[in-house]
């Protein structure tokens, strides 16, 4: 609708354009068309539009190609303001304000006219930036998750589009290179810049102007963080991203350029033949693909996500869990029961205590993950799990599929088995009625404030604390004395 609306808008402004050229007056025109100077004008002022058979006679009469009038660009910058006010006047900012709109047309000073539009584009900033509330960024996240998990995790024109700039580079096979990197950058015209001041709110600054990427210097040598940040960069040209105009569209491109990040580090028809074969061998890990491509084991995970339903028919799971069992980041599309509040957004939901993507923590072993089978209210799933520690605390990375599907995996052999009943609360979130009875009342812990905002604040009688590992500690140190 909007879109229809700027076309015919523009269209408008073209023939008006092309016939002040021609030196023709509104009637002149209209009597050459056999139509009135009244309807003429509706059509200049983009209230009506021009119908297909219309146009050829409209571009004879002025001297144009049809091809002159469908450009969606404006014909002069007095039109293309005169264009962006009729749309900020048209949309729902302007509408609230309760304001009568301003009338458009030539006799308008050409600096209040800039003026206008550049407080109008201002207030449909703000407007946005007001909307990005907590609650309203969950919502968009809930949306785009479920939206991502109608397609599988799977986008094939993301893929094709990386997989066309990285034959640019000429990659085969293994680790995409840094130097590999600054080719593609090269190709799509840009350089790479590292530089040690960029804003603490940003990881990049493309110049659009110089043709450059400004990243921030490298911390770790050969460290593949800012591969990754220069592909997320280089995919906004790449996907032909325009400023976002809502805070649903902001995080759909986030997701997109991650996305064609991870086409690039693992490009689709390499990624689905190592997989294919470890598969064949049911020999899959995640450990293995992450090394054979030389990324991260969440990037790794993120990835197996994207291919393995839409290339091998597997259904999966993926959870980056916090040190306190917050959510981070998951997605499902084998109906492992991920938790979820009332909005149905998962970030921050506190995952059950059987699971492997807690347990897993405890073991502190980092060299090889951690498998285990799950029986849960939405049947047996194998998953197998990796810790790590990051600036922000220990977390740990799951990836599973149903029980099924375990025959494909390495560790699927696994003894370890747990069964958890969440969300029944006797599962896990009450204590144990013996640690209750024996604790309750005589412990007193003091709680530590939660650094992750989004973070559910595990239920207890004192917010924040939770109760069974507190009873627990004191049970072990009681013990010792
Ligand atoms: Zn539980």
């Amino acid at each position: 609708m909007r879109v229809d609306d700027d076309r015919t808008r523009v269209m408008g402004a073209r023939i008006r354009h092309f016939r002040s050229r021609a030196g023709l007056t509104l009637a002149d025109l209209a009597e050459q068309l056999g139509t009135t100077a009244s309807t003429l004008s509706l059509v200049e002022n983009g209230k009506r539009a021009v119908r297909a058979p219309e146009m050829p006679g409209i571009a004879a009469a002025l001297g144009v190609d049809v091809v002159d009038l469908l450009s969606e660009d404006p014909p002069d910058a007095r039109s293309a303001l005169e264009l962006e006010l009729a749309r900020l006047q048209s949309g729902p900012q302007f509408g609230a304000l309760g304001v009568p709109a301003v009338r458009i047309s030539r006799t308008l000073p050409h600096d209040a006219l800039a003026a206008l539009v550049r407080t109008l584009q201002e207030l449909d900033r703000k407007a946005l930036e007001a909307t990005a509330t907590p609650e309203e960024a969950r919502r968009a996240n809930t949306e785009l998750r479920r939206w991502m998990r109608g397609q599988d995790n799977h986008l094939p024109a993301i893929e094709a589009a990386a997989e066309e700039i990285v034959a640019v580079a000429g990659h085969e096979v293994g680790a995409l290179t840094h130097r590999e990197v600054a080719l593609m950058a090269e190709h799509l015209g840009f350089r790479l810049l590292h530089v040690d001041d960029l804003p603490r709110s940003t990881r990049t600054i493309t110049d659009l102007e110089q043709g450059r990427i400004y990243l921030p210097p490298s911390s770790i040598p050969g460290g593949n963080g800012l591969r990754s940040m220069a592909l997320q960069a280089m995919a906004h040209r790449v996907l032909d991203h325009t400023p976002p105009s809502s805070y649903e569209e902001f995080l759909r491109q986030r997701l997109e350029i991650a996305y064609f990040a991870a086409c690039c580090l693992m490009p689709e028809r390499q990624a689905t033949d190592f997989l294919t074969d470890a598969k064949q061998r049911r020999d899959l890990a995640v450990e293995d693909f992450r090394d054979a491509f030389g990324v991260t084991h969440e990037q790794a995970a993120l990835r197996m996500t994207n291919l393995l339903t839409a290339h091998h028919g597997v259904r999966v799971h993926f959870l980056r869990v916090g040190a306190d069992g917050e959510i981070h980041k998951a997605y499902e599309n084998d109906d492992l029961p991920i938790p979820t509040d009332v909005t149905g957004a998962v970030e921050g939901q506190i995952v059950c205590r059987k699971w492997v993507a807690r347990r897993a923590g405890h073991r502190g072993n980092r060299t090889t993950e951690n498998h285990q089978y799950t029986d849960t209210v939405g049947g047996t799933f194998w998953s197998s799990t990796q810790t790590g520690s990051g600036p922000h605390g220990a977390f740990s990375i799951t990836f599973g599929v149903g029980f099924d599907d375990a025959k494909w995996f390495r560790g699927r052999a696994t003894r370890q088995r747990q069964v958890s009943t969440c969300p029944d609360e006797s599962c896990c979130t009450r204590p144990p009625a013996g640690l209750a009875d024996r604790w309750a009342e005589a412990a007193w812990p003091s709680a530590r404030m939660h650094t992750q905002v989004l973070a559910a604040l595990p239920s207890g009688r004192f917010p924040g604390v939770d109760d069974t590992e507190v009873f627990e500690f004191l049970e072990r140190h009681a013990a010792m004395d």
